[in-house]
């Protein structure tokens, strides 16, 4: 109890505390400093309370390095750059799609000088905001209209309320998916107002299936991509065609949730075949939705394609004006879809296409490039070594499929590997990699070319102790 009272009594006050600093040149902005030395100041009264802080009390120069080094850490920003090391492609927690040079540099266009935004420049009136990449929705996949939202969450949500009124949308119960992120399809559609109607076993759905549940009430019938989700062994789903013939034959309207929804097939480049976004519209579903930032490689964005009066009417809903995106996607989206219109260009241009179908040996290359610069400067501290190793596509896309790559790994001599992995994500810049039979791993897939020297340095003024 002494003990505590004690130290209690000996912590420092926060208008000395903060003279002191003013008196080593720490003063701007002030009303930050005072925030950072009033929770340095609760957080070791609590663990006193607590019977957790060290015996004795910290001198004042232990309470100035205290200060400083938060005050540091607060200065430095929240939102930051990572160096992504995990061969996770579309990494939804590290930002899912990068961006190339020219659409970051489209980007800051927008951001920086007014924009035609919702002006047309032929007639001198107000324009739409969406005009500004419909025609090129359009000409790449082959839909007669276009309409761009927040997020294919919003896109799932504005159809669904536009479509169905409150009335029924069938939908097999091997759809009934959860994407992650509390991205929920029954609870969206709850949320729509739509009326779900489950139809088929959880493994099989079959066309009957569907036809026994229509009746006066039905609006929709809708197929949902399982993205991060894959059954396997006895399976089947009704296909686009199938379900647009039987929604032909009874008047109904069809939407295709496609997730990830690719413009490109990556079958050629090994992956397992997925539906294009094309091949939806084809089939003749009258609305298709995908995500601007998974497999599209653009910005966060909802993109729903489809037919003219059906995309009318989602475009006069209220909740266009709630859902709508801003001029820096837009600006984004646009530079991205240009990109589409050579494929090969896509293939080369668009980051997350390119980092998806890169060649093994320029892996390879790229793997002991990285290990040339590291051996010299992490000798006598780290073994770093070459090993092929498998990455991921990410984002719900192709699910339990592995694409062959190339890591550096690194078994450190004087720390686990564990709080070695910890350590990489405080550093300045904060190396992101994968932990794997007590080894730690930078997948070279997901590192570009350009920061490789980067790497190196960062991970040799860590071990050199250069790094606070
Ligand atoms: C990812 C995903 C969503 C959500 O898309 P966001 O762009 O993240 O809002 C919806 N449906 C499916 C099938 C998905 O894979």
């Amino acid at each position: 109890m002494d003990e505590k009272n004690l130290l209690l009594r000996h912590l420092p006050k926060v208008d000395e505390c903060l003279a002191m600093l003013n008196r080593r040149g720490l003063s701007q902005p002030a009303v930050l400093l005072k925030h950072v030395v009033q929770q340095v100041i609760e957080e070791e009264r609590a663990r006193i309370l607590a019977g957790e802080a060290a015996s004795g009390h910290k001198t004042p120069e232990q309470w100035e390095d205290l200060f400083a080094k938060r005050f540091a850490e607060r200065m430095r920003g929240n939102f930051r750059r990572v160096i992504n090391g995990t061969g996770v492609v579309i990494h939804t927690n590290l930002g899912r799609s990068i961006l190339s040079k020219t659409t970051s540099d489209a980007l800051v266009q927008a951001a920086g000088y007014y924009s035609n935004l919702e002006f047309d420049l032929d007639s001198g009136k107000r324009g739409s905001r969406y005009s500004l990449v419909e025609d090129l929705l359009c000409l790449l996949t082959g839909a007669e209209a276009g309409l761009v939202v927040n997020n294919n969450a919003a896109a799932v949500l504005i159809c669904l309320d536009t479509l169905t009124h409150g009335r029924e949308a069938i939908v097999s119960r091997g759809q009934l998916v959860e994407i992650g992120g509390s991205f929920r399809i029954p609870d969206v559609m709850a949320k729509s107002g739509a009326r779900l109607v489950e139809v088929g076993a959880t493994n099989r759905t079959h066309l009957y299936d569907y036809e026994r549940a229509i009746n006066e009430q039905t609006a929709l019938l809708l197929r949902v991509h399982t993205s991060n989700f894959r059954m396997i062994g006895f399976t089947s789903e009704v296909s686009a065609e199938e379900m647009v013939s039987l929604a032909r034959k009874h008047g109904l309207t069809t939407m295709e949730d496609l997730g990830s929804g690719s413009l490109v097939d990556f079958s050629p480049f090994g992956f397992p075949k997925e539906p294009t976004v094309q091949e939806i519209v084809r089939a003749g579903v009258d609305v298709v939705t995908f995500s601007g930032d998974k497999l599209l490689g653009g910005p966060q964005a909802g993109i729903i394609v489809g037919k003219k009066e059906i995309v009318a009417a989602i475009k006069k809903n209220p909740l266009n004006r709630a859902l709508r995106i801003d001029k820096f996607t837009l600006a984004a989206l646009e530079s991205v879809l240009r990109d589409y219109l050579d494929t090969d260009q896509a293939l080369t241009r668009v980051p997350t296409l390119a980092m998806l179908t890169v060649p093994l040996d320029v892996l390879k290359k790229r793997a002991r490039r990285l290990l040339g610069r590291l051996r010299p400067r992490l000798a006598g501290s780290c073994t770093v070594s070459l090993e092929r190793t498998l990455s991921r596509v990410g984002g719900g896309a192709l699910p339990e499929f592995n694409i062959d790559s190339w890591a550096v790994v690194l078994a450190p001599q004087a720390m686990t590997v564990n709080t070695l992995e910890k350590r990489l994500r405080q550093l300045f810049i904060p190396v992101i990699g994968r932990i794997e039979n007590d080894r730690f791993l930078l997948d070279v897939r997901t590192i570009q070319d350009c920061e490789l020297a980067e790497v190196a340095q960062l991970l040799g003024d860590f071990f050199a102790g250069g790094e606070r």
